[in-house]
């Protein structure tokens, strides 16, 4: 059996099949980013971010969860010259409790900033709803040889359905997929709807382009007679570290929730991600989310020990399973 090799600066391992770690031991990802990421390049995205500054009521939108990234980020939005209007998005099967609901009244008051939920549910097509189905039924089934086989089969044409526009039914092993998905199209058309260009998510998230051009923007533009929408991942345009944080939510009163960690896996924001984490690291090796962790790493963000730590405590047994969370919710 081929030995797992962890890469010398992330978590990312070679369990994952889309990770390779090369002979000084660094996998594909950070080389990627070492090689070609210039300051130059986000310098200059925040530069032409900036020219949507307006004297309208709003000129942006900003995502708003209560978690500290998306609270440091309103105040950075703020302070960058915009008048946003923050939002939080409502989907079925997960709840806001109310020290959160409090928190983000509090911190909007602080900074003079509107606030709205959005109820997203609208957005859920019937294509995502059998993809949610499939998921479910996929988590339903007994861990046998076979399964994991299947398992990580799905897990890898996933990464490819992912990154389609097609609208395709299929059972994502990772729930974020399908809600990325649906997000992405409540982004576009309530920031249309508000005439607004610019939604700021607190993601740590970037891309490349063909030129190995590196990007913390994602240009929306689904129809052609309407116009674009870009979606920013703040954190990434402004090379954010973790130790920028504690400064910012002091400012605004931010308070850590009963049971937060320094940084967290998704599961503990989400009922459905907590219910997916366990099984599939389990089959998998890795853990959901250590790809996205790791590449906070890969951009400084945070160090591999925190990232460990998250993963550890990332690792719990869920209540609910994830056809009792999305049956809850009402989607199927
Ligand atoms: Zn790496």
């Amino acid at each position: 059996m081929e030995k797992i090799k962890e890469c010398k600066i992330c978590i990312n391992t070679t369990k994952n099949p889309s990770i390779s770690i090369n002979d000084e031991g660094i996998c594909n990802v950070c080389e990627h980013y070492n090689k070609y990421f210039k300051k130059s390049d986000i310098e200059s995205e925040k530069e032409f971010i900036k020219t949507f500054i307006t004297n309208k009521k709003y000129d942006c939108m900003v995502g708003l969860s209560g978690g500290k990234d998306s609270s440091a980020m309103l105040y950075t939005v703020k302070e960058m010259g915009f008048t946003p209007l923050a939002f939080s998005f409502k989907i079925g099967y997960n709840e806001m409790s109310e020290s959160v609901k409090n928190k983000i009244k509090r911190i909007t008051k602080n900074l003079k900033v509107d606030y709205e939920i959005i109820d997203i549910n609208n957005y859920i097509s019937d294509i995502d709803k059998k993809c949610f189905k499939g998921m479910s039924d996929l988590y339903e089934e007994n861990i046998s040889e076979e399964f994991k086989e299947k398992f990580r089969r799905i897990y890898n044409e996933g990464r490819k359905y992912y990154s389609t526009k097609q609208q395709i039914a299929f059972p994502f092993v990772r729930p974020c997929q399908i809600c990325r998905k649906i997000a992405i199209k409540a982004y576009y058309e309530e920031a249309i709807k508000r005439n607004i260009k610019i939604v700021f998510v607190g993601i740590n998230e970037w891309a490349s382009n063909k030129d190995n051009k590196y990007t913390a923007i994602r240009r929306l533009k689904p129809f052609e007679n309407k116009p674009e929408v870009y979606i920013v991942h703040l954190p990434f345009l402004v090379s954010r570290k973790y130790d920028d944080l504690p400064k910012i939510l002091e400012k605004i009163q931010w308070t850590r929730e009963k049971g937060d960690h320094e940084v967290d896996t998704g599961g503990s924001a989400c009922l459905l991600a907590r219910a997916c984490e366990k099984k599939a690291n389990e089959i998998m090796g890795f853990h959901l989310d250590s790809a996205r962790l790791s590449r906070e790493i890969t951009v400084g963000f945070i160090n591999k020990q925190m990232a460990k730590e998250a993963i550890k405590n990332g690792n719990r047994e869920s209540i609910y399973t994830v056809k009792e969370v999305l049956e809850r919710g009402g989607i199927i």
